[in-house]
């Protein structure tokens, strides 16, 4: 497996405050497996935050654009997002995540934020996402049926029929 380039070193961070910068793209969400999310380019920047008590705040501020499948006609679509969000990590025995705190061994120190970053990426997304009004892609073919369907129904127009004459003749 392809080394993670989201690991980052909180034990041995020196400074009150760390700042990071990344801009993930296409292959950043190819790598992740099962991901809803499979394009998209968006800049993360992280600063992190050493607290008391072998703690740290990860404070996240996201903004860019992913392609997700609208939840109306199932095609892909692009969508903006930007957003904060904050996660806390703490050094101690083992791995854990117990959905507020992440817990990381003292003895490693490192945390791989390339699950965190998709994450809170993924987070940003609207719950209901959708392609603006007439734009997905069953409506605008439905659309075009019932326009054609239409025309069909309607009684010949006699314009048609003088002129179909005349191609008749030639
Ligand atoms: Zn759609």
């Amino acid at each position: 497996m392809k080394k993670s380039a989201y690991i980052i070193n909180l034990r041995d961070q020196q400074t009150a405050l760390q700042a990071y910068d990344w801009v993930v793209g296409d292959d950043f969400f190819a790598a992740i497996e099962d991901a809803q999310i499979q394009y998209g380019t968006v800049a993360v920047a992280l600063e992190v935050e050493r607290l008391a008590s072998a703690s740290y705040d990860l404070h996240f501020s996201l903004k860019g654009q992913v392609t997700v499948d609208c939840d109306r006609c199932m095609e892909p679509m692009s969508q903006k997002i930007e957003g904060n969000a904050t996660v806390r990590v703490r050094l101690g025995q083992e791995d854990a995540d117990d959905g507020d705190v992440i817990t990381i061994p003292e003895e490693r120190g490192t945390i791989d934020l390339q699950w965190p970053v998709y994450e809170q990426i993924a987070l940003q997304v609207p719950i209901r996402h959708v392609h603006p009004d007439g734009e997905c892609t069953g409506e605008t073919d439905k659309a075009l049926k019932e326009f054609a369907a239409q025309a069909e129904e309607k009684s010949p127009d006699p314009r048609w029929d003088a002129l179909k004459g005349v191609l008749d003749k030639q």
